[in-house]
C-alpha cells in the first residue's frame, strides 16, 4: 500500500527543509525523507556550520585577531585535542538539529527516515535497515539531495592520513604538516583555519591563482595574507600526480616534479552531485557527467513533476542558494505567484584567514563584457575601526558603470568581510549609485564607513579620467565617454 502526498522531498538540507517548509505553509501535505537520523546535510554536519564554528573556535584558541596588538604573545596551547576544538561545534549543531525539527513541525510536514529511490515517474520507495519499504506516491517531487566529496583514483583516501572535507571534521589530533589540495572556497577555509590551530599548511592549486572566480587583486590580497600572517606556503599553477603513504607520513607529488611530505592530505578539490542509487533513470531525470541533475529555470528536472534544487543541481552549491532554488522551485511546482525567481544578486563568502566576500559584478569580468567601469577602493588602514581591530590589510571594493555611477558589482576583504558585503548587495539590488554611500551617514568608528570612501576614491577615479581626456583632448579631439563627477572627490 502506498502513501499519497502533495509533495516528497528528498533530503534535509537547507534546500529540503525550506523547499518543504516553502510548500507546508501554502497547505499542501508535505512528506519529507532523510536518509540520516539527523537534519541539515551538509550545511550542518559536515560543511557550512561546522566548519566555520571550527574557525571562529582556531581564531579565539590562537589569538589571531589581537597577534601583535597589544605585546603580547599569543600561542594555541600545545595540549589542546580536535575534541577541545570541536566543543563549540557540537553545541552549535545540535542547536541547529533543534531549529530544523521545530521548523519541519511547526508546519506540519511527516517525517520519514530512510533511503529514497524512485521505483517509476511517480513513486519513490523508502527502506531503512530491518524495516519492510515503504511506497510513496506524490503530485511533485523535490530531488535536494547535495554533493559529496569527488575521490579520485590517484588519491588514496584512508580517512585518516589523506581525508576529504566531510573526513577533516574527525581528525583525532591536529596535524603538525598538512597539504591541502584545492584552491577553492572549501581548500582556502580549511588551509586558514588548520594554520591558525598551529599546522604547518601548505595548500596545492592547480590553477595559476586562488579562488579564480574573483578578481586578481582579491584572490592575491588572500595570497599574500595567508602567507604573511599565517605562514601558509601556497604553491600555485601544479597539479598533484600522487599521493604516497609510508609509516604514516604522505608524500604528495606535484606535476611539476616537486614532492610535500604531510602528516595529513586534505584533498578539497571537486564535488559530485549525490545521485546513486536514487533512481534517476526510472523517473526520466537526467543527470549531467559530474552526477548534477539537469534543470530548466523553475527548477523542474526532464520529468515535469520532479524538481530538484541545491547542491545537486551544481554551481553555486552554497546553503545560502540551495535554500532559495527550493523555495522558487515550490512556488512554480504549485503555481504559487509568491517567489518566482532567485535574485540575480547573490552575495558570495569565503571564510579564508582573511574573509573574502563579492557581489555582482567582479571589475575584470565587468571588464571583459566590454562595461565601461570604475572602481573606487578603500583600505581598512586608513579606518579608525581598522586601526582599533589591527586589519589593516582589508579593503572594499566598489566597481560602478562610469555613464551613470551605479554601483554594480562590490568586494571586501578583512575582518567581517561577510556580513559587510551586504550592504552594498542592497545597494546593487536597489539599483543605487555612487552618490548613495556619498549621502548616507554611517555609523563611527565603524569599517562600513570604508564604503563611503571607497566611493569618494571612485569620484576621484573619475575626475582624473576626466583631466586625462581634456589633457588628451588638448592635443588630439577624442571621446573618451567619460563623465565628469557629480559631486567633489573628497573625504
Ligand atoms: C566544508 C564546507 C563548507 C561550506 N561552507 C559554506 C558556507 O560557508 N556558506 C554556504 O552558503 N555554503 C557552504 N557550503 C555548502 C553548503 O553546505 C551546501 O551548499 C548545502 O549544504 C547544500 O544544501 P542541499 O540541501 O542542497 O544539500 P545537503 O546539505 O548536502 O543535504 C542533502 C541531504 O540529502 C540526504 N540524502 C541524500 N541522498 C538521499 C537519499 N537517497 N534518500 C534520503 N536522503 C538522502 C543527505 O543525507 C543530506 O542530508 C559548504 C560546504 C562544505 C563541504
Amino acid at each position: 500500500m502506498s502513501e499519497h502526498f502533495d509533495l516528497c522531498v528528498i533530503g534535509s538540507g537547507p534546500a529540503g527543509e525550506k523547499g518543504a517548509a516553502q510548500a507546508a505553509y501554502f497547505g499542501k501535505k508535505v512528506c519529507l525523507v532523510e536518509r540520516t537520523p539527523r537534519p541539515g546535510g551538509a550545511a550542518v554536519n559536515t560543511g557550512t556550520i561546522p566548519s566555520k564554528t571550527l574557525r571562529e573556535t582556531a581564531l579565539y584558541f590562537s589569538g589571531l585577531r589581537q597577534r601583535g596588538m597589544y605585546g603580547i604573545e599569543y600561542r594555541v596551547k600545545a595540549d589542546l585535542t580536535v575534541g577541545d576544538f570541536m566543543y563549540r561545534e557540537r553545541a552549535v549543531v545540535e542547536s541547529a538539529w533543534q531549529h530544523i525539527e521545530q521548523n519541519l513541525a511547526r508546519h506540519g510536514i511527516t517525517r520519514l527516515q530512510g533511503r529514497a529511490r524512485f521505483t517509476d515517474a511517480g513513486t519513490l520507495e523508502v527502506t531503512r535497515f530491518k524495516e519492510p519499504a515503504r511506497t510513496l506516491t506524490a503530485d511533485v517531487f523535490l530531488v535536494a539531495t547535495g554533493a559529496q566529496p569527488q575521490h579520485p583514483a590517484e588519491i588514496p583516501f584512508d580517512g585518516r592520513i589523506v581525508v576529504d572535507s566531510d573526513d577533516v571534521l574527525s581528525l583525532m589530533a591536529i596535524p603538525r604538516r598538512l597539504v591541502v589540495i584545492g584552491g577553492g572556497v572549501i581548500g582556502c577555509e580549511y588551509a586558514g583555519t588548520f594554520a591558525a590551530l598551529g599546522a604547518r599548511v601548505t595548500l596545492v592549486n592547480a590553477k595559476e591563482r586562488l579562488l579564480m572566480q574573483l578578481d586578481a587583486d582579491l584572490s592575491d590580497a588572500l595570497r599574500q595574507e595567508m602567507t604573511r600572517r599565517l605562514g601558509v606556503q601556497v604553491m600555485l599553477d601544479t597539479g598533484v600526480s600522487g599521493v604516497l603513504v609510508e609509516n604514516d607520513v604522505a608524500t604528495v607529488s606535484l606535476t611539476d616534479g616537486r614532492t610535500v611530505d604531510a602528516d595529513c592530505v586534505l584533498y578539497c578539490a571537486g564535488r559530485e552531485g549525490n545521485v546513486a542509487g536514487l533512481g534517476l533513470e526510472a523517473a526520466g531525470v537526467r543527470t549531467n557527467p559530474r552526477g548534477f541533475v539537469q534543470v530548466d529555470a523553475h527548477f523542474r528536472t526532464h520529468n515535469p513533476r520532479i524538481f530538484a534544487a541545491g547542491d545537486v543541481i551544481g554551481f553555486p552549491a552554497l546553503a545560502s542558494t540551495a535554500m532559495e532554488q527550493a523555495r522558487v522551485a515550490m512556488c512554480h511546482a504549485f503555481d504559487l505567484k509568491y517567489k518566482t525567481a532567485i535574485s540575480n544578486v547573490l552575495p558570495y563568502g569565503v571564510w579564508s584567514v582573511p574573509e573574502v566576500a563579492t557581489v555582482g559584478l567582479g571589475e575584470d569580468d565587468a571588464r571583459g563584457q566590454g562595461i565601461n567601469v570604475e572602481i573606487g577602493k578603500a583600505w581598512f588602514r586608513d579606518n579608525p575601526r581598522g586601526q582599533i581591530i589591527g586589519d589593516t590589510e582589508g579593503f572594499v571594493k566598489l566597481v560602478f558603470r562610469v555613464s551613470d555611477q551605479r554601483i554594480i558589482g562590490a568586494s571586501v576583504v578583512g575582518e567581517g568581510a561577510c556580513e559587510l558585503i551586504h550592504i552594498p548587495a542592497a545597494v546593487i539590488q536597489l539599483q543605487g549609485s555612487l552618490d548613495y554611500f556619498i549621502q548616507c551617514v554611517f555609523n563611527h568608528p565603524t569599517l562600513s564607513d570604508a564604503f563611503k570612501y571607497a566611493a569618494y576614491d571612485g569620484l576621484q577615479r573619475l575626475q582624473r579620467r576626466v583631466s586625462a581626456a581634456m589633457t588628451a583632448r588638448s592635443h588630439t579631439p577624442a571621446d573618451t565617454g567619460t563623465t565628469p563627477p557629480t559631486a567633489p572627490g573628497t573625504a
